[in-house]
């Protein structure tokens, strides 16, 4: 017997809203949506494209989606025809979402609202994919408003930490999230509240500025936030959009603030389970037992690619530590493939450990519904 995922529900820990858009995409427009940046702002004039042959700047996933959207609307597989047949299906905007949605089992979703701003309505969301939404509430945004708001450091510090703490009491936010990984990297050094004073002005003045040690204090804020009331912290690890500080984005630089003991009870989750350093992220989630990973942005932004993540990462990872994520933002063709070649590969993958007699089927199928939503409601349980 071999392992099926095609009817097992999926929960993505992590992925963005979006608004319905009822107007058609031109072939260009929609390859630009599924684009983390790689495709030219500007195609040479007499660029020369061969029916065929690939958009430029479009790489293997993109490759992928047009692949299996054609089958799915049983058209020719090539953008112009796959983008005209999304258009047709997409003047129904909800509907053509909650299909796509159900058709990949796709439960619910950790949406991370930080992105984009202005802030997208959670209701509006939930209602357009018809899945569960949870939420995590983002500290940069929270930082930068107060910043504008209040006169010193002191005022600052207080309304800062009051904000972190009311939101956590809501209902339906899972936990905090940080993108510090942008602003000043991942090297925390620890908490020093005279030294996060002293760049506030700074910070005032700029709110991109680097500010490293205002920005660690406020982590430490956060992390200290998470745990009082037993939620999870999100820390975006790994690469990303091209603004991250990649040379200090691998989820290494993060060991000495997640083995200090005063965090030993705080939940962590690894967003995009540092992506390309995925075997540092395994290591760390193997050693640290309430630290955790997801697969997100990798899967699906790295195409074929997942195929040998999910074998690399359970070199070390616990098949407890590893969760589902798709870090769809644009358009809910991403949160559909994200999930189908997610279960692709993974099917792959563990009848591949079955083949080899490393495990039963019951087994492989058991660690394949773990990672698509079982280990998500053993770390959430508590808030869902
Ligand atoms: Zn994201």
């Amino acid at each position: 017997m071999n392992v099926s995922l095609k009817e097992i529900q999926a929960i993505d820990v992590h992925a963005h809203p979006y608004l319905a858009n009822t107007e058609p995409y031109t072939p260009e427009e929609f390859v630009r949506k599924l684009s983390l940046s790689v495709i030219p702002n500007q195609i040479p004039p007499h660029y020369k494209r061969v029916k065929k042959q690939p958009f430029p700047g479009s790489n293997m996933w993109v490759q992928i989606l047009i692949q299996r959207l054609a089958k799915k609307f049983s058209c020719e597989p090539t953008l112009e025809s796959v983008v005209k047949e999304r258009n047709i299906r997409a003047i129904d905007f909800r509907k053509y979402t909650r299909d796509l949605f159900s058709d990949a089992k796709l439960s619910g979703v950790i949406a991370d609202f930080g992105y984009p701003q202005p802030l997208l309505s959670k209701e509006d969301y939930a209602d357009l994919c018809g899945a569960r939404i949870w939420e995590i509430h983002r500290i940069e945004p929270v930082m930068v408003q107060l910043s504008q708001d209040c006169q010193n450091f002191a005022e600052f510090r207080e309304k800062y930490r009051a904000n972190l703490a009311g939101a956590l009491k809501q209902d339906g936010i899972v936990g905090l999230k940080s993108i510090i990984a942008y602003r000043s990297g991942l090297e925390i050094a620890p908490k020093d509240e005279k030294l996060a004073a002293d760049e506030y002005e700074k910070f005032k003045e700029n709110s991109y500025a680097k500010a490293k040690k205002l920005r660690d204090y406020c982590l430490h804020v956060a992390m200290e936030e998470c745990t009082k009331s037993d939620k999870v912290m999100h820390i975006h690890t790994g690469i990303g959009d091209g603004e991250v500080v990649l040379q200090k984005a691998s989820p290494s630089f993060l060991i000495d603030m997640l083995r200090d003991e005063k965090y030993e009870n705080t939940k962590v989750h690894l967003v995009h389970g540092g992506y390309p350093w995925i075997e540092e992220a395994a290591f760390i989630v193997s050693i640290l037992p309430n630290v955790y990973m997801d697969l997100s942005l990798q899967n699906p932004f790295s195409g074929h690619g997942v195929k040998r993540i999910l074998s690399q990462v359970f070199e070390f990872a616990p098949f407890d530590k590893v969760m589902y994520g798709s870090d769809a933002f644009t358009v809910p063709e991403m949160n559909w493939i994200g999930v189908h070649l997610f279960k692709e590969c993974f099917e792959d993958v563990l009848n591949s450990w079955i083949d080899s007699d490393y495990m039963d089927s019951e087994t492989a199928q058991a660690i394949g519904e773990m990672v698509l939503y079982r280990n998500f409601e053993n770390v959430y349980r508590k808030h869902l």
